[in-house]
């Protein structure tokens, strides 16, 4: 039987694409093996590969003049290619603080370059982003860096910031492809892909090919843009079994409708979620209406001492992955793409019966 997995990510998979991974796991289309047996550099992982690029670039109309690369290193491996490939010694970068990520990302730019925090949200202890047109990106920052989605803090950004010349950087990783987004807006997207990509190993990276060929020198070569394009994301061996993986989730994705279909379900999931705690007074969520996250939703109780049992008697209803991350305590449902509206439902029901017995 499997369980509702409101986990943060690795993250639950569409069933249908499990099924015909399982299906095909041994023999993959009549080839007489596993695609993980594969050569990354036959015709058959090759095709597979391409195929991945060509549904991402459709289903999020990227424009001819961007690259999309699948690396290596997660997200985290990007906190340190985005200056690497976009910036020289001495050279300032600006960010945008909204949580966990950003914050992380700030601290692993800083290695590089000189980071200047435009906005800070801890003093809204990460309930909020800025607001629309309030960012003042000075003319010589090399780009300017914000995380789309706080994974942790369940905060999203309503809006594309406004860089005006400056380059625009985003961490989309637990939201890309939940949601139309205007690609032409921004130099450089990156998501990892255990959220609502696929399983772990990848990175994607959307990049305008403008800002290739500026790499310092002493770049590793798997994080540098330039070198993977030209390598078409091969210049070591991938790990093939995700990028499949990933292939099976963008072809689900569009046989489901494609974005928009993904948007107009996930905003019912959403709705439904965060209706049910702003309709109780034994609910809470701490973030601001108007960034409030569609994939991540943290919610308290009004007494912590409920938490572990609310955890617990969950997981026997076959809702698993309930905990808060460890560094802000409390519950989070993450409800990606994969996540039917059936298992909202049944989270939504789930809460009305325990506050009943503990409210
Ligand atoms: C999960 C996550 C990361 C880190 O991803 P890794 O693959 O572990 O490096 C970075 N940013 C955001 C927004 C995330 O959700």
């Amino acid at each position: 039987m499997r369980v509702y997995n409101f986990s943060a990510g690795p993250a639950t998979m569409p069933l249908e694409v499990l099924e015909r991974a399982q299906s095909e796991l041994t023999d993959w289309h009549g080839s007489g093996m596993s695609v993980m047996e594969m050569s990354h550099r036959g015709k058959e992982f090759v095709g597979i590969a391409e195929q991945a690029e060509a549904r991402m670039r459709s289903l999020l109309s990227v424009p001819d003049d961007y690259e999309v690369l699948f690396l290596q290193g997660g997200a985290t491996g990007q906190f340190a290619a985005i200056p690497l490939n976009l910036t020289a010694p001495g050279d300032s970068a600006a960010y945008v603080n909204t949580g966990a990520w950003s914050t992380k990302a700030i601290a692993e730019a800083a290695r590089f370059v000189r980071t200047q925090v435009l906005a800070d949200e801890s003093q809204s202890n990460y309930s909020s982003v800025p607001e629309e047109g309030s960012l003042h990106v000075p003319s010589d920052a090399a780009y300017l860096h914000y995380t789309l989605n706080e994974t942790i803090g369940g905060v999203e950004f309503p809006y594309i910031p406004d860089s005006g010349a400056v380059p625009l950087v985003t961490d989309a990783s637990s939201t890309i492809l939940s949601r139309p987004i205007d690609v032409s807006r921004f130099g450089v997207i990156y998501a990892g892909a255990q959220k609502n990509l696929g399983p772990a190993g990848l990175v994607v990276v959307i990049v305008r090919k403008d800002l290739l060929g500026r790499a310092r020198p002493e770049t590793s070569t798997v994080l540098d843009w330039t070198a993977m394009a030209a390598s078409g994301s091969m210049l070591n061996t991938p790990p093939t079994l995700s990028w499949y993986l990933v292939a099976l989730v963008l072809e689900w994705i569009e046989q489901q409708g494609g974005v928009s279909e993904m948007a107009r379900r996930n905003r019912a999931k959403a709705d439904l979620l965060y209706g049910a705690i702003d309709d109780s007074d034994f609910y809470s969520n701490p973030v601001q209406p108007r960034a409030r996250s569609w994939m991540n939703v943290p919610f308290l109780v009004p007494d912590p001492a409920l938490e572990k049992e609310f955890v617990t008697q969950a997981a026997a209803a076959g809702l698993s992955g309930l905990s808060g991350h460890r560094s802000v305590g409390g519950m989070r449902a993450s409800i990606y793409n994969a996540m039917p509206l059936e298992g909202v439902t049944a989270l939504v029901a789930f809460m009305t019966d325990f506050e009943k017995q503990n409210g």
